[in-house]
């Protein structure tokens, strides 16, 4: 085994959606000549090294503090296919570790290792949800303190006659505040579902 920082550098996309999630792309490691056996391949972000064999991909995690002790975590095995292309040559893909799926795409977690998008991102839309949630909900909150009857879909009630002034501009100071939340989230929570979707008919394609 090579010493730690030798061999390649990969440069992974940070997946927006999950904190310390990066992403594996097959197509981009084989357009660089990183599939060639004996290839090491160093993931600085999760401390981690992978081994380029004949069946694939062998994942292991080191201590950065202290880089001579064994592994952390691993090994873990990302078979690797080739799949024959219908003009001629072939294309590598991924076979999850984790379910029986056929991706281009790993993302790798501490603690979780390497997994294909829907194992990752199965722990992970409730979390974009309920942050979605419990921005309208705390918005919705403060609504119904200056109208009972009003929510999301309004415009932000008039000041109730009994409300002092300087609690109304409080409240709609942190109504838009909350509400202004709402959109990144949005975004957030589309991402994801626009990736789901993609991958899904990347399935039914490859009659997965
Ligand atoms: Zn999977």
């Amino acid at each position: 085994m090579g010493a730690l920082g030798s061999g390649r550098w990969v440069r992974p996309t940070r997946k927006k959606t999950v904190t310390g999630c990066v992403q594996l792309d097959i197509r981009q490691l084989a357009r660089v000549g990183a599939l060639q056996p004996g290839t090491w391949l160093w993931v600085p972000v999760l401390d981690c090294q992978l081994e380029v064999t004949e069946h694939g991909l062998v994942s292991y995690r080191h201590d950065r503090q202290a880089p001579s002790t064994p592994p952390l975590q691993g090994p873990q095995r990302l078979p690797v296919l080739w799949r024959v292309c219908r003009f001629g040559g072939q294309r590598p893909i991924f076979q999850c570790p984790t379910c029986p799926r056929h991706v281009y795409l790993m993302y790798g977690e501490t603690g979780h290792g390497w997994r294909c998008r829907t194992c990752a991102a199965l722990a992970y839309p409730s979390q974009w949800e309920s942050a979605l949630l419990r921005q309208m909900d705390r918005a919705n909150r403060l609504r119904r303190r200056l109208d009972s009857d009003n929510c999301l879909m309004f415009p932000v009630p008039q000041r109730p006659a009994r409300m002092h002034r300087r609690t109304y501009a409080r409240l709609v100071a942190l109504i838009q505040r909350h509400e202004g939340g709402l959109v990144p989230a949005w975004q957030n929570q589309l991402q994801a579902d626009r990736a789901q979707l993609t991958q899904l008919t990347q399935d039914v394609r490859q009659g997965v």
